[in-house]
């Protein structure tokens, strides 16, 4: 999960990290009073779960509750790098003297925790980084070890970093390690860290990625996980599914999810665009598979389904008899194309022979499910 910029933000300046003061605002108004509370001013930051906002337009720095009021009203409701911006951050502006880049990475690769500095952040981070490779400074820290504040400051100096210049850095970089290991941060970036006119260090943006297998010892951010939940998936979630919805119009229930990656990759191929990605996982039931074809169905703009089983020792009876019930509540004569193969494949065929809207492929290939279900729907 990508944790919303103000809660990052509050659960950093726990570690003792100096974040802007601000809030969240829905519509101009409240974000022009904010902006009176933070004194006649603030910067109005589009909130939406991925950067590049500020060369978009997405980060305004006014001088005026009005101003505020005006930028909000800007921003919100329009769509911003392919997000909708529903609400946006104003925050105390902060008067910059240097923008650095920090960033915490957990990474598969190295099955280390790196650090990584740059001297010169902000909005140009990208560029400046390929460029110049070097201008990246690493650190691979021995996931669960702690990070001594020396061995920072000795890790900077060797680099040539002019730690007289950034008296607070290597303190700053430690806090930011100990909050991404402590919230099971997958990548924790602040671009920029800035040091303020007066020699302050504030984290003015942030990036925060978590581990979602951490979320059962992580209460607080489970909590914000289930409420950035849409109300079909909690209800994939209740029926024990992976479950993401896509913006294509085709239904996709699969077992497994390779076999759900390739089924979309072969639906694409073949012109059809998938409405989401929904994997049973192993339990096949009658009433997991009624639950997962109703769920994929809502959408009327879904023209038709694909349900690709591969049961194993799983009853396909069962999933037959999931897929009769749920095609009762089911409106609209949408097709729905079943391969289900596994115990009982040929009593779940027979059951489902005779179902109005059903066409079962009886093969082990994929493809010709995807054909049959490109066929009716031309
Ligand atoms: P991003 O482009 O999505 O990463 O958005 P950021 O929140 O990082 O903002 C982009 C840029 O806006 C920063 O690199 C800063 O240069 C500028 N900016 C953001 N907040 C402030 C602020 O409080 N004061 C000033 N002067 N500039 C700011
Ligand atoms: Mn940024």
């Amino acid at each position: 999960m990508i944790v919303p910029e103000n809660i990052a933000k509050q659960l950093l300046s726990r570690y003792g990290l100096s974040v802007p003061a601000g809030k969240i605002a829905q519509t101009p108004d409240e974000a022009a009073a904010i902006a009176q509370e933070l004194g006649d001013r603030g910067v109005v930051k589009a909130m939406i779960p991925i950067g590049g906002r500020g060369k978009a337009g997405g980060v305004k720095v006014c001088r005026s509750a009005d101003q505020v009021r005006s930028a909000a009203s800007g921003l919100l409701g329009q769509e911003l790098l392919g997000h909708q911006v529903g609400s946006v951050l104003v925050e105390e502006p902060v008067p910059i003297a240097r923008e650095l880049y920090a960033g915490v990475v957990a990474s598969t690769a190295t099955d280390r925790i790196e650090l990584i500095l740059s001297l010169s952040g902000g909005v140009e981070i990208e560029n400046t980084a390929t460029q110049d490779q070097s201008s990246l400074l690493h650190l691979a820290i021995q996931p669960g070890d702690l990070l001594p504040v020396h061995r920072v400051r000795q890790w900077l100096r060797q680099s040539g970093v002019d730690l007289n210049a950034l008296p607070d850095l290597a303190d700053t970089l430690v806090k930011l390690y100990r909050a991404a290991a402590d919230l099971d941060a997958i990548l924790l970036e602040i671009n920029p860290l800035v040091v303020s006119q007066d020699g302050r260090m504030f984290i003015l943006d942030c990036k925060l990625e978590i581990d979602d297998n951490g979320l059962s010892r992580q209460p607080e951010l489970a909590a914000v996980y289930m409420a950035s939940l849409s109300e079909r998936e909690l209800r994939a979630r209740q029926l024990g599914v992976s479950f993401v919805p896509l913006d294509g119009d085709i239904g996709v229930i699969t077992s497994g999810a390779g076999l759900g990656m390739a089924t979309l990759d072969l639906l694409k191929q073949s012109g059809l665009a998938p409405a989401d990605f929904l994997d049973t996982g192993g339990g096949i039931s009658e009433e997991l598979v009624k639950g997962a074809l109703e769920l994929v169905m809502e959408p009327p703009e879904v023209r038709g389904a694909i349900i690709n089983l591969y049961g194993g020792i799983n009853r396909m009876l069962e999933a037959a008899k999931g897929i009769r019930a749920a095609l009762q509540n089911i409106t609209g004569d949408r097709p729905v194309v079943v391969k289900i193969l596994g115990n009982q494949q040929e009593e779940a065929w027979a059951m489902l022979a005779s179902e109005p809207n059903v066409h079962v492929i009886r093969v082990v290939q994929t493809e010709t499910a995807v054909a049959k279900l490109a066929q009716l729907l031309n």
